[in-house]
């Protein structure tokens, strides 16, 4: 009954509380010394061509490598991160890591157009983007349109316009700002017009209902047709299927992204997945 229920599901919550609370802390010590431990790693998905399956660039997704826990995914402890300035360290990390890898790539003559980076709205509210970017590119000698960063909307909840004058600074420079998660966020038509953005990501959640829901895939083919009016880039993240990719090629997506074609791999792998393909186009083309 609903009764007992709901007593169980006290029962069930009330001690986990505390071990949540005791979890969390232990976690958050853990990641402060992350950094310094060198126990951060960036794993690389491939991003595809759809027009001729080359591998064209990577989203860099981070991982822990937890000392007793195991490889660890952001879903753990970035939310952790992002609640306090820990945050702000680990993505000029990530940027630092993944500009050190498009240097080792580029000097080993890996065929990749550009690399992208997640960045954190609390990022953009520190105001050291610019700098942090600036100086990572500069040390590692990689070009500006090497970069792509990947931003969501919760980033216009804060300072819209400062954070949109940033993007736009960087944009000028060259680097390409991806709006990430697209039509799950908060922006209104009218920001979208106006954000500094290359690039829109469809989110995985509208990707993965395609076949099942025809409200998902007319939301898709409305994401779609509103990116390619205002001349953007456009990018499908969580394909898993080959149904999935054949009716997003239909409507006309940029690039593909997901399981279907790799998940994120460690950089060696990703190399050697990127030469082959440059070889044998991975996309499975209709
Ligand atoms: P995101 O930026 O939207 O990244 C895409 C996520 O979807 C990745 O999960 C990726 O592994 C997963 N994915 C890709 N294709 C498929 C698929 O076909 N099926 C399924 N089920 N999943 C797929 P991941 O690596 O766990 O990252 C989760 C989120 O964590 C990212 O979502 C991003 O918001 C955040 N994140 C990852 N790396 C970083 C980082 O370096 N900095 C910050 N601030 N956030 C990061
Ligand atoms: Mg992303
Ligand atoms: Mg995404
Ligand atoms: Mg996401």
């Amino acid at each position: 009954t609903a009764k007992d229920a709901g007593r169980g599901r006290h029962a069930m919550f009330e001690e986990p509380l505390d071990a949540r609370l005791l979890e969390r802390s232990s976690l958050l010590a853990d990641l402060r010394q992350a950094v310094a431990r060198k126990e951060l790693v960036l794993f690389y998905q491939p991003r595809i061509c759809v027009a001729d399956g080359s591998i064209v660039s990577a989203e860099a997704l981070i991982r822990w490598r937890h000392p007793t826990r195991g490889l660890l995914g952001p879903s753990v402890f970035i939310p952790l991160a992002e609640e306090s300035e820990l945050i702000e360290v680990i993505g000029q990390w990530v940027i630092q890591a993944a500009c050190a890898q498009l240097a080792r790539w580029r000097r080993e003559a890996v065929p990749l157009k550009r690399l992208s980076v997640n960045v954190s709205p609390r990022q953009l509210q520190s105001g050291r983007l610019m700098d942090d970017v600036e100086e990572a590119l500069v040390r590692h000698g990689v070009p500006w349109n090497m970069l792509e960063l990947e931003v969501t909307e919760s980033l216009l909840v804060g300072d819209a316009r400062s954070a949109s004058e940033q993007l736009g600074r960087l944009r000028e420079r060259g680097v390409l700002i991806a709006l990430d998660d697209f039509g799950t966020g908060y922006s209104s038509m009218a920001t979208l017009r106006t954000l500094p953005i290359d690039v829109m990501k469809v989110d995985r959640a509208f990707v993965q209902d395609l076949s099942e829901d025809p409200s998902a895939l007319a939301v898709t083919r409305a994401i779609l047709t509103l990116a390619q009016a205002l001349g953007k880039h456009t990018v499908a993240e969580g394909i898993e299927t080959q149904a999935q990719a054949d009716t997003l090629r239909q409507l006309g997506c940029d690039e593909f992204q997901g399981f279907l074609f790799s998940q994120a791999v460690p950089a060696a792998e990703f190399a050697a997945l990127c030469r082959f393909s440059a070889q044998q186009p991975l996309s499975a083309s209709a």
